[in-house]
């Protein structure tokens, strides 16, 4: 058992991975010195930076640490990096964008990877990471956060302080690429998306003017679900609580892929019990190659994960044990080790830049159809099973608690899909090798997503927009409520007009 479960852990280590041995991309695809230097003189900004700002050029080892990304599929294009010292450098680094008609970006976790992000051929990075102060408030009910903030470093400053708040599940994504996106994490279910966190934020807008804003201007809704449209947000003030539960279980139940509609079966009739799975109670899985496992197909790797208690309880593990699973491994310890168990922490695969292309295509799901999740196995084990130039890649279903998300109006924020209870996406790593494959792998997730859908009985579905794959319609990431379109349009055309946040998931 012990070596198996070494293999499934190494497996887990190689799925994104076999590159991660691989150096960081020193040359990178494009050629970032095709629009010449010359262009980017930054003289005069340089004057205005606080004496804490950088500014990195191509062809030094800064330059590229700073713009590498994670995924290289489609990845835009900089000419030179800023690293503001202050928040009132961003403000400084976008008025001078503008006056010069140059594209700019911020960029935090740099995890990114929708393709409308490659309309990005040239300009200037704002690389956020030195604002990156977190501090709990006097009464203990809010903490300020620097913009660049990562998630492992709040949760981390939050617990030394007996605090929590709703962060993104992986370490190395920050709070407010999520955040601005929804932001799923694991204590949504107590208290809603990292975005209905936010009391209120300082943000640059696309004029370069530094702000205010809380839930009075009209474009906080906007800034919870569709927020990278609108600004550079600086600093958020955002509510944190006392830890409830330091302690948490898991087991991690590896699976056959001919066990796959016991398996959803499963979850659906002892986990998510018709969207009632309960607040402390999360459900998790992925679907890769672990060849130690089973050698010729992917198999299926089942976490529950439960607050408050050192074992998982049996009324939910049970029924997966009977299914007959290929190993069962449990843990026990707290709040601060759910990334590592699932395989996401900052020394993990998903965290490494490791010059892959890794395009996902989301779709939210309300239960398992276990007649779509058989079909969506065989197509995807097809796909990615032996040598295939795709055997990196996975399949994730994310199952969270959703009480305290939907206890929150469908109608507060720019965030449409509250009543979904799952959030799915095949995540196709690969060797970047030209367009051919590209189109292979959209040919793919497509499929994949559509089998999904056919499942759901709708004709169209709901996507992630922290997941896109980036040619989804606004309706398929926004809602496909007319008066929610009309509000995004408005907002975008009275805050951003001419289009500078239009990298990420643009409205316009
Ligand atoms: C391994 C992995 C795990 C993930 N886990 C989760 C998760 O648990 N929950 C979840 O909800 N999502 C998750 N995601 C998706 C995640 O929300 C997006 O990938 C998000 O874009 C990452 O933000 P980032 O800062 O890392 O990336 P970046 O590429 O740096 O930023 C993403 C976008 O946000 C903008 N942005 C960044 N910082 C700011 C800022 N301060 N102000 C305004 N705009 C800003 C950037 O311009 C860019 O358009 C995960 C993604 C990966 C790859």
């Amino acid at each position: 058992m012990y070596q198996f479960k070494m293999e499934v852990a190494m497996a887990i280590v190689a799925w994104a991975c076999t590159a991660v041995g691989q150096n960081l991309p020193l040359a990178r695809s494009h050629d970032p010195g095709h629009h010449s230097r010359g262009n980017y003189d930054m003289t005069d900004l340089q004057a205005k930076l606080s004496s804490s700002a950088k500014i990195y050029y191509p062809n030094t080892t800064e330059f590229e640490a700073a713009s590498a990304r994670w995924s290289l599929l489609d990845e835009p294009t900089v000419n030179v990096v800023v690293v503001p010292g202050t928040e009132n450098d961003v403000a400084e680094t976008v008025q001078f964008a503008n006056q010069r008609d140059l594209p700019f970006l911020a960029s935090t976790g740099a995890h990114g990877s929708l393709t409308s992000l490659g309309k990005m051929t040239q300009g200037i990075e704002i690389y956020m990471t030195q604002l990156n102060t977190v501090t709990v408030s006097g009464d203990g009910k809010t903490a300020t956060i620097g913009g660049g903030a990562m998630a492992k470093a709040v949760v981390d400053e939050l617990w030394n302080a007996g605090k929590q708040a709703v962060t993104g599940t992986c370490e190395c994504v920050s709070i407010l690429g999520p955040g601005l996106g929804g932001g799923h994490g694991w204590l949504q279910g107590h208290h809603g998306l990292v975005a209905d966190q936010f009391v209120s934020m300082n943000v640059v807008l696309a004029n370069g003017a530094l702000t205010t804003i809380n839930a009075k201007s009209d474009l906080w809704w906007a800034m919870k679900g569709a927020g990278h449209n609108f600004g550079i947000v600086t600093s958020l003030t955002t509510k944190v609580f006392d830890i409830q539960y330091s302690n948490w279980a898991i087991e991690t139940i590896t699976f056959s892929g001919d066990k796959v509609g016991a398996v959803y079966q499963a979850a659906n009739d002892y986990l998510l019990k018709n969207g009632t799975q309960p607040v402390g109670l999360i459900n998790w899985s992925y679907w890769l190659n672990n060849p130690g496992a089973d050698p010729n197909n992917p198999v299926i790797i089942f976490y529950i994960i439960q607050e408050g208690v050192t074992t998982v309880d049996s009324a939910y593990t049970r029924p997966f044990h009977d299914i007959g699973p290929l190993s069962i491994q449990p843990a026990s310890g707290t709040y601060t080790d759910l990334a590592s168990w699932t395989g996401i922490a900052n020394n993990q695969p998903p965290c490494q830049k490791a010059a892959l292309a890794n395009p996902r295509f989301p779709i939210y799901l309300q239960s398992y159809n276990v007649d779509a999740q058989t079909k969506a196995y065989n197509v995807f084990a097809n796909a990615v099973r032996g040598t295939s130039a795709l055997n990196n890649s996975i399949f994730m279903f994310e199952g969270y608690s959703m009480e305290g998300v939907q206890a929150i109006p469908s109608d507060s924020s720019a965030f449409a899909f509250r009543s979904e209870n799952i959030l799915a996406a095949p995540l196709i790593n690969y060797l970047p090798a030209g367009s051919t494959l590209d189109s292979q792998v959209a040919n793919l997730g497509n499929k994949l997503r559509d089998i999904l859908r056919d499942g759901t009985g709708m004709d169209d579905f709901r996507a992630y927009v922290n997941y896109a794959y980036g040619d989804e319609s606004l309706q398929e990431l926004y809602g496909c409520e007319s008066w929610r379109q009309d509000r995004l349009k408005a907002l975008k055309a009275k805050y951003d007009p001419t289009g500078k946040f239009s990298f990420y998931a643009p409205i316009a």
